[in-house]
């Protein structure tokens, strides 16, 4: 039902400006006192609502400084600003709304949640931040004595990093263990950063809306900082020799099987055996071998974020964050995000980057075979239906229109070919009309570029 619009002129026009992105000319409006911040478009929609609804994380930083309600409740089919944002699939607007107090349990008029609105559209990746989010009041509460306690659990200075990392949802142990490197007073307060974390966890666990999700997740960062302790304290060799020995790969293949055997450790550690999640990924990982898939990694990170839609193929393998487009340049079979875990990484990948260039050049050159053998079998298919349209249009010319329809039915299986050129161009091709050497060496130009843009030396 749509409410009448009772906005002025100048609220329009921010609308307007939001749907355009036009940061300045909002900043512009807003900032004039003449519009009101949360006013309602004729479905209910605020101006802050639309901006996550476009995914805009400026804008809604803008509006939320400029005081819009994070939580407003006006839209007439009761979507909420982060279920807008979710849908969107803008993970930087999620953030944003939900670290400006954006309630996650809010349902739609269909009574579903701004989590399944995103599962239902399939953005897993704002599905696994949302169900992860911890407030930083929530952390806050322990920088404060509580009890008999002389001081809080948590000195308040480690509050803001320890946050961070919590929202962190990358759980490879050697992002972990980089992140309290940079982050020296985390490091410094390994121990007590390690008990809040198990605090919270048995809080998460055994409060009346438990959090299954967050309890295991703030068991395993206790592990991994108490390991960083041990490490840090207590060994030669230190953090890196803590980095050092989660990447280690076996002689064989690269996998890393003190990781696994580390992960799986935590997992079983876990104190709530009567836990589901716990229960389900223990399933998951008992019939597996160490050494095959899905790794102990991989099934934490499916327990804890939601199972992910997207491949693993741009992953870094040092600290494991996604989209990770730069290559081993020798071998071409793994992705780095930087130079820096490229470097971590070299003293264990230099004993496979060979085996593996070898692999890389034959899986290359399969490539190659299939594309000539396929490029062959194109050829010949459209040479004969050419042959055989001739044949027809000397026959029966008067018959111009609905060619496409002849075609198909005089070679039967070549139909198939001729829908998928026309879902290319998104047009209707006339057979003549493609040219199989344009399209070859347009693809190899294009696989060229890449390839140097992707590719970094291990050596530099
Ligand atoms: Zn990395
Ligand atoms: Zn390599």
């Amino acid at each position: 039902m749509a409410k009448a619009d009772d906005r002025s002129d100048l609220e329009k026009d921010l609308f307007e400006e939001i749907s355009h992105g036009k940061v300045s000319k909002v900043k512009e409006i807003v900032s004039s006192g003449k519009v009101r911040v949360d006013c309602l478009e004729e479905h209910g929609m605020t101006p802050l609502q639309n901006a996550a609804f476009k995914g805009n994380k400026e804008l809604c930083e803008l509006l939320l400084a400029h005081g819009a309600d994070v939580n407003s409740n006006e839209h007439e089919n009761g979507y909420t600003t982060l279920m807008f944002a979710a849908l969107a699939g803008s993970i930087e607007c999620c953030r944003v709304l939900l670290e400006a107090g954006a309630k996650t349990s809010s349902i739609n008029s269909v009574g579903r949640t701004a989590t399944q609105m995103a599962a239902f559209v399939g953005q897993h990746s704002c599905v696994s931040l949302i169900n992860n989010f911890f407030t930083k009041e929530d952390l806050d509460y322990y920088t404060k004595p509580q009890g008999f306690e002389k001081e809080g659990k948590l000195p308040s200075h480690l509050a803001g990093p320890l946050h961070k990392m919590i929202l962190q949802s990358n759980l490879n142990p050697v992002k972990i263990a980089l992140y309290m490197i940079k982050s020296k007073e985390l490091l410094e307060n390994a121990s007590k950063v390690a008990r809040v974390l198990d605090v919270i966890c048995e809080k998460e666990f055994k409060k009346n809306e438990v959090n299954e999700v967050l309890s295991v997740k703030m068991h395993y960062l206790a592990s991994v900082v108490r390991a960083c302790h041990v490490w840090n304290v207590e060994k030669l060799d230190g953090m890196d020799g803590f980095v050092k020995s989660l990447l280690k790969g076996r002689e064989t293949d690269g996998f890393q099987l003190a990781m696994e055997k580390f992960i799986r450790e935590i997992i079983r550690e876990y104190p709530y055996h009567e836990s589901q999640l716990l229960q389900q990924m223990v399933r998951n990982i008992a019939p597996v071998k160490p050494g095959d898939d899905p790794s102990a990694l991989c099934i934490l990170t499916q327990g804890i974020n939601g199972s992910h839609g997207f491949k693993d193929e741009n992953v870094c393998a040092t600290c494991g964050d996604q989209n990770s487009e730069k290559k081993c340049s020798a071998c071409k079979m793994v992705n780095y995000c930087c130079q820096n875990c490229q470097k971590l990484h070299w003293f264990t990948h230099k004993k496979v980057c060979k085996t593996f260039a070898e692999l890389y050049k034959k899986q290359k050159e399969m490539e190659e075979k299939m594309k000539q053998l396929e490029l062959e079998r194109e050829k010949q298919k459209l040479e004969s239906e050419k042959e055989s349209k001739d044949e027809k249009d000397t026959t029966e010319d008067e018959k111009e229109p609905n060619k496409e329809e002849e075609i198909k039915q005089e070679t039967g299986e070549g139909s198939d070919e001729l829908k998928e050129v026309k879902d290319i161009s998104g047009d209707v091709l006339k057979v003549e009309d493609v040219d199989l050497k344009d399209q070859e060496s347009g693809d190899d130009q294009e696989r060229d570029s890449n390839d140097k843009k992707e590719v970094i030396s291990p050596e530099s």
